[in-house]
Protein backbone atom coordinates (compact mmCIF):
# COMPACT_ATOMS: atom_id res chain seq x y z
CA UNK A 1 0.00 0.00 0.00
CA UNK A 2 2.56 2.42 0.85
CA UNK A 3 4.52 1.55 -2.49
CA UNK A 4 1.83 1.94 -4.28
CA UNK A 5 0.96 5.24 -2.33
CA UNK A 6 4.78 6.55 -2.81
CA UNK A 7 4.29 5.59 -6.49
CA UNK A 8 0.83 7.43 -6.90
CA UNK A 9 2.74 10.58 -5.43
CA UNK A 10 5.96 10.55 -7.87
CA UNK A 11 3.25 10.15 -10.59
CA UNK A 12 1.12 12.90 -9.45
CA UNK A 13 4.51 15.13 -8.73
CA UNK A 14 5.45 14.72 -12.47
CA UNK A 15 2.12 14.82 -13.86
CA UNK A 16 1.42 18.30 -12.08
CA UNK A 17 4.03 20.65 -13.70
CA UNK A 18 4.31 18.70 -17.08
CA UNK A 19 0.57 18.92 -17.35
CA UNK A 20 0.53 22.68 -17.08
CA UNK A 21 3.59 22.65 -19.40
CA UNK A 22 1.73 20.56 -22.10
CA UNK A 23 -1.35 22.90 -22.24
CA UNK A 24 0.88 26.18 -22.50
CA UNK A 25 -0.05 27.90 -26.18
CA UNK A 26 3.80 28.87 -26.22
CA UNK A 27 7.44 28.36 -25.25
CA UNK A 28 8.78 29.96 -22.72
CA UNK A 29 12.98 30.40 -22.74
CA UNK A 30 14.93 32.42 -20.20
CA UNK A 31 17.50 34.55 -21.99
CA UNK A 32 19.02 35.95 -19.05
CA UNK A 33 18.44 36.81 -15.59
CA UNK A 34 14.61 38.15 -15.42
CA UNK A 35 14.82 37.82 -19.68
CA UNK A 36 12.00 35.48 -21.31
CA UNK A 37 11.31 34.75 -24.29
CA UNK A 38 7.57 33.02 -24.86
CA UNK A 39 7.65 31.29 -28.44
CA UNK A 40 4.69 30.54 -30.23
CA UNK A 41 3.73 26.79 -29.92
CA UNK A 42 3.60 24.40 -32.81
CA UNK A 43 -0.04 24.63 -32.79
CA UNK A 44 0.76 28.42 -33.47
CA UNK A 45 -2.34 28.95 -30.65
CA UNK A 46 -0.65 32.10 -29.43
CA UNK A 47 -0.53 33.80 -32.88
CA UNK A 48 3.02 35.33 -32.60
CA UNK A 49 5.50 35.45 -30.09
CA UNK A 50 5.78 37.54 -27.16
CA UNK A 51 7.61 38.12 -24.00
CA UNK A 52 9.00 39.97 -20.49
CA UNK A 53 11.44 41.89 -18.56
CA UNK A 54 11.42 41.46 -14.82
CA UNK A 55 13.17 44.26 -13.42
CA UNK A 56 13.70 45.71 -9.66
CA UNK A 57 10.17 47.05 -9.26
CA UNK A 58 8.30 45.48 -11.79
CA UNK A 59 7.47 43.67 -15.20
CA UNK A 60 7.73 44.67 -18.48
CA UNK A 61 5.76 42.58 -21.14
CA UNK A 62 6.90 43.22 -25.13
CA UNK A 63 3.67 42.34 -27.26
CA UNK A 64 0.22 40.26 -26.07
CA UNK A 65 -0.35 37.69 -28.63
CA UNK A 66 -3.10 37.43 -30.91
CA UNK A 67 -4.67 34.58 -28.86
CA UNK A 68 -6.46 36.54 -25.26
CA UNK A 69 -6.39 32.73 -24.04
CA UNK A 70 -2.33 33.15 -24.79
CA UNK A 71 -2.01 36.80 -23.20
CA UNK A 72 -3.72 35.32 -20.00
CA UNK A 73 -1.64 32.20 -20.06
CA UNK A 74 1.57 34.63 -20.32
CA UNK A 75 0.11 36.79 -17.31
CA UNK A 76 -0.40 34.02 -15.39
CA UNK A 77 3.26 32.48 -15.72
CA UNK A 78 4.30 35.86 -14.73
CA UNK A 79 2.47 35.76 -11.65
CA UNK A 80 3.86 32.16 -10.71
CA UNK A 81 8.13 33.29 -12.05
CA UNK A 82 7.62 36.52 -9.48
CA UNK A 83 5.21 38.58 -7.17
CA UNK A 84 6.58 42.01 -8.94
CA UNK A 85 3.43 43.90 -10.62
CA UNK A 86 3.21 43.92 -14.78
CA UNK A 87 3.64 47.84 -15.03
CA UNK A 88 3.92 47.98 -18.96
CA UNK A 89 3.11 46.12 -22.54
CA UNK A 90 5.29 47.43 -25.36
CA UNK A 91 3.39 46.64 -28.51
CA UNK A 92 6.32 46.18 -31.38
CA UNK A 93 2.96 47.02 -34.05
CA UNK A 94 -0.13 47.52 -34.53
CA UNK A 95 -0.93 44.12 -35.81
CA UNK A 96 -3.25 42.12 -34.25
CA UNK A 97 -1.07 39.03 -33.96
CA UNK A 98 1.14 40.95 -31.51
CA UNK A 99 -1.96 43.28 -30.22
CA UNK A 100 -4.77 40.99 -29.64
CA UNK A 101 -4.06 40.92 -25.68
CA UNK A 102 -3.54 43.98 -25.08
CA UNK A 103 -6.75 44.40 -22.77
CA UNK A 104 -5.38 41.28 -21.17
CA UNK A 105 -2.77 43.27 -20.03
CA UNK A 106 -4.03 46.11 -19.07
CA UNK A 107 -6.46 44.41 -16.84
CA UNK A 108 -3.37 42.99 -15.26
CA UNK A 109 -2.13 46.26 -14.48
CA UNK A 110 0.18 47.03 -17.94
CA UNK A 111 0.09 50.65 -19.35
CA UNK A 112 -0.15 49.98 -23.36
CA UNK A 113 3.08 51.57 -24.61
CA UNK A 114 3.77 51.63 -28.64
CA UNK A 115 4.48 53.76 -31.99
CA UNK A 116 2.24 56.91 -32.07
CA UNK A 117 0.82 55.54 -35.40
CA UNK A 118 -0.26 52.35 -33.62
CA UNK A 119 -3.47 54.34 -32.06
CA UNK A 120 -4.70 55.53 -35.73
CA UNK A 121 -4.20 51.98 -37.09
CA UNK A 122 -4.63 49.22 -34.30
CA UNK A 123 -9.17 49.42 -34.60
CA UNK A 124 -8.99 50.24 -38.66
CA UNK A 125 -5.92 48.89 -40.84
CA UNK A 126 -6.45 45.46 -38.83
CA UNK A 127 -9.22 44.59 -40.83
CA UNK A 128 -7.13 44.31 -44.18
CA UNK A 129 -4.39 41.84 -42.51
CA UNK A 130 -7.21 39.40 -42.55
CA UNK A 131 -8.21 40.03 -45.96
CA UNK A 132 -10.87 37.20 -46.86
CA UNK A 133 -10.59 35.56 -43.73
CA UNK A 134 -11.95 38.25 -41.70
CA UNK A 135 -15.61 37.42 -39.66
CA UNK A 136 -18.05 39.04 -38.09
CA UNK A 137 -16.54 38.18 -34.93
CA UNK A 138 -13.09 39.07 -35.56
CA UNK A 139 -14.22 42.27 -36.99
CA UNK A 140 -15.93 43.03 -33.56
CA UNK A 141 -12.93 42.26 -32.16
CA UNK A 142 -10.29 44.08 -33.60
CA UNK A 143 -12.07 47.64 -33.33
CA UNK A 144 -13.10 46.81 -29.51
CA UNK A 145 -8.72 46.71 -28.90
CA UNK A 146 -7.56 49.07 -26.64
CA UNK A 147 -5.70 51.88 -27.76
CA UNK A 148 -2.46 52.58 -26.35
CA UNK A 149 -2.07 54.72 -23.42
CA UNK A 150 1.43 56.28 -23.99
CA UNK A 151 2.60 56.73 -27.67
CA UNK A 152 6.48 57.93 -29.04
CA UNK A 153 7.56 58.20 -32.39
CA UNK A 154 11.20 58.52 -30.85
CA UNK A 155 13.80 56.35 -29.14
CA UNK A 156 12.91 56.22 -25.08
CA UNK A 157 14.39 54.72 -21.99
CA UNK A 158 11.81 52.93 -19.52
CA UNK A 159 13.26 52.15 -16.36
CA UNK A 160 12.08 49.47 -14.54
CA UNK A 161 13.94 50.48 -11.10
CA UNK A 162 17.84 50.02 -11.86
CA UNK A 163 17.10 48.20 -15.09
CA UNK A 164 17.52 49.81 -18.43
CA UNK A 165 15.24 49.15 -20.88
CA UNK A 166 15.53 50.73 -24.54
CA UNK A 167 12.78 51.07 -26.54
CA UNK A 168 13.76 52.15 -30.34
CA UNK A 169 11.82 53.01 -33.42
CA UNK A 170 12.73 51.54 -36.51
CA UNK A 171 11.34 51.30 -40.05
CA UNK A 172 10.29 48.58 -42.14
CA UNK A 173 7.57 46.43 -41.43
CA UNK A 174 4.79 49.02 -40.72
CA UNK A 175 5.70 52.20 -40.53
CA UNK A 176 4.82 51.75 -36.84
CA UNK A 177 7.63 49.84 -35.91
CA UNK A 178 9.49 49.77 -32.13
CA UNK A 179 12.14 46.75 -31.09
CA UNK A 180 12.94 46.64 -27.30
CA UNK A 181 16.71 46.10 -26.10
CA UNK A 182 18.35 44.51 -23.33
CA UNK A 183 21.67 46.23 -22.59
CA UNK A 184 22.46 44.36 -19.39
CA UNK A 185 21.58 40.87 -20.91
CA UNK A 186 21.97 41.62 -24.50
CA UNK A 187 18.65 40.49 -25.63
CA UNK A 188 17.04 42.30 -28.75
CA UNK A 189 12.92 41.82 -29.16
CA UNK A 190 13.10 42.92 -32.59
CA UNK A 191 8.62 41.62 -33.19
CA UNK A 192 8.27 41.32 -36.92
CA UNK A 193 11.18 43.01 -37.89
CA UNK A 194 12.52 39.72 -37.79
CA UNK A 195 11.00 36.16 -39.09
CA UNK A 196 13.20 33.13 -38.46
CA UNK A 197 12.98 30.68 -41.11
CA UNK A 198 9.32 31.56 -41.77
CA UNK A 199 8.58 33.26 -44.99
CA UNK A 200 7.26 37.31 -43.14
CA UNK A 201 4.45 38.87 -44.16
CA UNK A 202 5.32 41.78 -46.24
CA UNK A 203 1.25 43.64 -46.29
CA UNK A 204 2.62 46.79 -44.99
CA UNK A 205 6.14 46.51 -45.57
CA UNK A 206 9.03 47.92 -47.38
CA UNK A 207 11.53 46.00 -48.10
CA UNK A 208 14.11 48.74 -49.07
CA UNK A 209 13.36 50.06 -45.19
CA UNK A 210 13.09 46.40 -43.31
CA UNK A 211 16.71 45.39 -45.33
CA UNK A 212 18.40 48.64 -44.09
CA UNK A 213 16.96 47.92 -40.27
CA UNK A 214 18.40 44.44 -40.34
CA UNK A 215 21.79 45.24 -41.74
CA UNK A 216 22.21 47.47 -37.98
CA UNK A 217 20.80 44.46 -36.33
CA UNK A 218 23.98 42.13 -37.90
CA UNK A 219 25.99 44.79 -36.78
CA UNK A 220 25.32 43.98 -33.17
CA UNK A 221 27.35 42.28 -31.08
CA UNK A 222 28.15 38.21 -31.53
CA UNK A 223 26.48 37.11 -27.97
CA UNK A 224 22.92 39.45 -29.09
CA UNK A 225 20.20 37.51 -28.78
CA UNK A 226 16.99 38.25 -30.86
CA UNK A 227 13.67 37.01 -30.31
CA UNK A 228 11.85 37.65 -33.60
CA UNK A 229 7.99 38.34 -34.15
CA UNK A 230 7.61 34.61 -35.43
CA UNK A 231 10.19 31.67 -35.36
CA UNK A 232 12.30 30.60 -32.84
CA UNK A 233 15.04 32.55 -30.77
CA UNK A 234 17.67 33.86 -33.21
CA UNK A 235 21.15 34.58 -33.18
CA UNK A 236 23.33 36.45 -35.64
CA UNK A 237 23.48 34.25 -38.28
CA UNK A 238 19.66 33.88 -38.48
CA UNK A 239 19.85 37.70 -38.59
CA UNK A 240 21.96 37.73 -41.71
CA UNK A 241 19.84 34.81 -42.83
CA UNK A 242 16.70 36.64 -42.91
CA UNK A 243 18.30 40.15 -43.97
CA UNK A 244 19.40 37.22 -46.91
CA UNK A 245 15.72 36.19 -48.02
CA UNK A 246 14.56 39.21 -47.95
CA UNK A 247 17.30 40.47 -50.54
CA UNK A 248 16.70 37.27 -52.37
CA UNK A 249 13.02 38.47 -53.17
CA UNK A 250 13.86 41.33 -53.99
CA UNK A 251 16.20 40.09 -56.93
CA UNK A 252 14.40 37.29 -57.56
CA UNK A 253 11.18 39.63 -58.37
CA UNK A 254 13.61 42.53 -59.78
CA UNK A 255 14.85 39.88 -62.54
CA UNK A 256 11.66 38.24 -63.03
CA UNK A 257 9.81 41.79 -63.89
CA UNK A 258 12.94 42.63 -66.12
CA UNK A 259 11.84 39.52 -67.92
CA UNK A 260 8.03 40.90 -68.15
CA UNK A 261 6.61 38.56 -65.93
CA UNK A 262 3.98 39.01 -63.85
CA UNK A 263 0.62 38.27 -61.44
CA UNK A 264 0.82 34.43 -61.03
CA UNK A 265 3.56 33.92 -63.55
CA UNK A 266 5.53 36.05 -61.80
CA UNK A 267 4.82 34.03 -58.60
CA UNK A 268 5.15 31.06 -60.34
CA UNK A 269 8.54 31.98 -61.57
CA UNK A 270 9.52 33.14 -58.14
CA UNK A 271 8.56 31.21 -55.27
CA UNK A 272 10.45 27.77 -56.18
CA UNK A 273 13.58 29.94 -56.72
CA UNK A 274 13.38 31.39 -53.57
CA UNK A 275 12.83 28.22 -51.68
CA UNK A 276 15.65 26.42 -53.71
CA UNK A 277 18.03 29.38 -51.73
CA UNK A 278 16.09 29.00 -48.47
CA UNK A 279 15.04 24.84 -48.31
CA UNK A 280 15.14 24.81 -44.70
CA UNK A 281 12.21 28.04 -44.57
CA UNK A 282 8.12 27.36 -44.23
CA UNK A 283 7.05 29.15 -46.91
CA UNK A 284 3.41 28.11 -47.36
CA UNK A 285 1.44 28.42 -51.38
CA UNK A 286 -0.28 31.55 -49.43
CA UNK A 287 2.98 33.35 -48.31
CA UNK A 288 4.80 32.84 -51.23
CA UNK A 289 2.48 34.48 -53.17
CA UNK A 290 1.19 37.56 -51.20
CA UNK A 291 4.83 38.36 -50.95
CA UNK A 292 5.94 38.49 -54.44
CA UNK A 293 3.13 40.56 -54.77
CA UNK A 294 3.58 42.70 -52.32
CA UNK A 295 7.86 42.83 -53.85
CA UNK A 296 6.13 43.56 -57.13
CA UNK A 297 3.99 46.82 -55.90
CA UNK A 298 7.39 47.88 -53.93
CA UNK A 299 9.53 47.79 -57.16
CA UNK A 300 6.72 49.40 -59.22
CA UNK A 301 6.11 52.03 -56.87
CA UNK A 302 2.54 51.22 -56.58
CA UNK A 303 3.08 49.63 -53.19
CA UNK A 304 0.74 51.20 -50.73
CA UNK A 305 1.53 51.60 -46.77
CA UNK A 306 -0.35 52.73 -43.68
CA UNK A 307 -0.32 56.24 -43.53
CA UNK A 308 0.04 58.25 -40.18
CA UNK A 309 -2.81 59.63 -39.22
CA UNK A 310 -3.56 62.92 -36.94
CA UNK A 311 -3.88 62.33 -32.97
ZN1 LIG B 1 3.39 42.06 -38.12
Amino acid sequence: MRARLAIFAAFAALAGPAQAQATLPFVLKQLGTGVYAAIDGPDHKSGSNAGFVIGDDGVLVVDSFFNQDAARALVAEIHRLTPKPIRYVVNTHYHADHTGGDQVMRDAGAIIVAHRNVRGWVRTNNVNLFGDRITPELKARIEALPLPDLVTDTDLTIWLGSRKVVVRTVLGHTGGDLTIFLPDANVLFCGDMLWRKVAPNLIDGSVKEWAATDADFARMPHETRFVPGHGDVADLDDVKDFRAYLLDLQRLVGTGRKAGLEGDTLARDVAPKLRARHPDWSISDRAAASEIRYMDQELAGTKRRPVPLPD
